[in-house]
């Protein structure tokens, strides 16, 4: 139940023992990418920063992703001008454009040895319609937002994958990969370089706000201290002390497995472009292929949480999906199976801002990989009194109803919605 990329991966130290400092200038909760990318950002501005991380670096979503810094929303393009008109959801689909290059700059500025490969996203068609859908998607982006995204037709699929199981996909160049858990262990590495102390098993129990303004005291399990601002970046992990951000967001489990290394001529079948690839549907299935030339593939499987028993129970109905979409892998070994928590909003959007003093940036919708590094360089600087720097400010960004966090039942009926969704679609 390990993720393969903290296995393959060195942590930069163990934190685990750190002094918590009584007074910092920034205390950011959660050592995942928004966490670290904030942390980092805010120390090289030469602010004192402290991470409080509940668990250890990278042990949420940051370490157990499938790696794919894709461009693009949650929602699709049409819908993203059909809810904010054009000149929005332009602007929003431009913003993972730069998250991405937010990457690979910090990557290419510290020589950073984590896999990092613009390969290209691709999404593929489950139904003929679908394939419709993207042509005219692929068109609009062409003409509104410039993006460099092109069809593929069934006919011309075996250029792109060896399965006949789609109809069509659609290709964006800007897409990119990288190995997270080489990429979350570097970022911890250079935060620290710029001054920042990691704190690990120390999680954050209790908030009291001093005064009206973004002050606070944070209590946690290895010491308290006393922070100028507190930024939040701890997703679908979000907890107690946080209530306002947890009932806004639904944790919903994400799983993968991925294969033992495979020949060199089987990867080169399989996806030949090594494109991070996934399908247009709620249970979406997303794949690629590793550094090392395993296939990684992931998908909701079913809606639960992750646990251990229901990482085994996804993997397994995983697994049988991967055989069915690449019948070449009857017989690979399966050498990984995991599972993660996502954070679901109510609209699939972004949301960043502030309550009550607290800085938060969550509800990448299974899309921070990239957005979680950008949100916490952009919450550095609304911190610093840049409120225009967050373009999801404006975003409503409404409580679930009933949700007190418990996210069994609305699992239960959110997962036959998207279902019917799917069938529909
Ligand atoms: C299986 C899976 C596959 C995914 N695949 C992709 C993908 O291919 N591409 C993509 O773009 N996105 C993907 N995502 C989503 C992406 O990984 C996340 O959006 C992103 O990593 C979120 O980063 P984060 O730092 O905000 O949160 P996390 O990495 O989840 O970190 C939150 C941290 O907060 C800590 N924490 C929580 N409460 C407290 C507390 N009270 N005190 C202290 N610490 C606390 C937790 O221990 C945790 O370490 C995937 C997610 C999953 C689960």
């Amino acid at each position: 139940m390990h993720s393969y990329w903290l296995d393959t991966s060195t942590p930069s130290g163990d934190y685990s023992q750190t002094e918590i400092p009584k007074e910092v200038d920034i205390a950011v909760v959660g050592g995942g990418f928004t966490g670290l990318s904030a942390a980092y950002h805010a120390a090289k501005r030469g602010l004192s920063v402290a991470v409080l991380e509940a668990h250890t670096v990278n042990w949420g979503a940051s370490g157990r992703n499938g790696g794919m810094a894709t461009t693009g929303l949650a929602v699709g393009f049409g819908s993203a001008v059909k809810r904010y008109g054009e000149p929005r959801a332009i602007a929003y689909f431009k913003e993972y454009n730069a998250a991405i290059d937010l990457i690979e700059n910090l990557v290419q500025e510290h020589q950073l040895d984590v896999d990092y490969a613009r390969t290209g996203k691709m999404n593929l068609a489950v139904k003929p319609q679908h394939f419709d859908g993207m042509q005219r998607t692929a068109e609009q982006l062409q003409r509104l937002v410039g993006q460099p995204v092109s069809v593929v037709d069934r006919a011309n699929i075996r250029s792109e994958i060896g399965s006949d199981a789609y109809y069509g996909a659609m290709v964006d160049q800007l897409g990119a990969g990288m190995h997270v858990g080489k990429f979350g262990h570097e970022l911890a590495r250079l935060a620290i370089e710029a001054g920042a102390t990691i704190h690990e098993q120390a999680e954050v129990v209790d908030v009291e706000r001093i005064g009206s303004g973004a002050m606070h005291i944070l209590k946690t399990s290895r010491g308290n201290v006393k922070a100028g601002s507190v930024i939040l970046g701890t997703s679908g992990y979000t907890g107690k002390p946080f209530g306002w951000n947890q009932r806004r967001i639904i944790p919903v489990g994400s799983f993968i497995v991925v294969t033992e290394p495979l020949p060199q001529e089987v990867v080169d079948e399989l996806l030949p472009n090594r494109r991070m690839t996934s399908t247009m549907v709620n249970f979406t299935h997303y794949f690629r292929i590793t550094p090392d030339n395993r296939l990684l593939f992931g998908g909701r499987a079913r809606f639960a949480l992750s646990d251990p028993s229901q990482d085994r129970e996804s993997g397994e109905i995983l697994t049988k999906a991967m055989r069915e979409v690449f019948p070449q892998l009857r017989d690979a070994r399966i050498d990984y199976m995991w599972g993660g928590l996502v954070d679901i909003s109510m609209d699939m959007m972004t949301h960043a801002g502030q309550h009550e003093g607290i800085f938060y940036s969550h509800s990448y919708n299974g899309h921070g990989v990239q957005m979680a590094n950008y949100m916490g360089k952009v919450m550095v600087d609304v911190a610093q009194g840049h409120p225009e720097a967050n373009i999801w400010r404006d975003l409503k960004n409404p409580w679930i109803p009933g949700y007190f966090g418990n996210p069994w039942a609305h699992l239960r009926a959110g997962g036959a919605f998207f279902a019917l969704q799917d069938k529909l679609s």
